[in-house]
């Protein structure tokens, strides 16, 4: 597959670790093995799809508490939380 950001080919798969901010601003977690590509000219990305789906799981899912480091898979397979319970 070719580069997403300068169309060269030879784009390779790779895990990549990126802390991210959580949604209340306040603090950052440190998220391993996210599926990222790797492009000789660019470096190791993720996509724009992995982004918002990193971003959405952050918002909606309960992590464990008081992590500093959760793998993605951990993450993906998180509960989600109750946030639309009005009990
Ligand atoms: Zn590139």
């Amino acid at each position: 597959m070719n580069c997403m950001w300068c169309d060269a080919p030879g784009v390779t798969k790779t895990k990549k670790d990126c802390y991210w901010i959580m949604p209340d601003g306040r603090s950052a977690i440190e998220i391993l093995k996210i599926p990222a590509f790797t492009c000789k000219a660019c470096g190791s990305y993720l996509s724009d799809e992995m982004n918002h789906e990193i971003d959405m799981a952050l918002y909606a899912r309960e992590l464990p508490q008081n992590e500093k480091q959760i793998t993605y898979q951990q993450l993906m397979k998180s509960p989600y939380k109750n946030i639309f319970s009005m009990e």
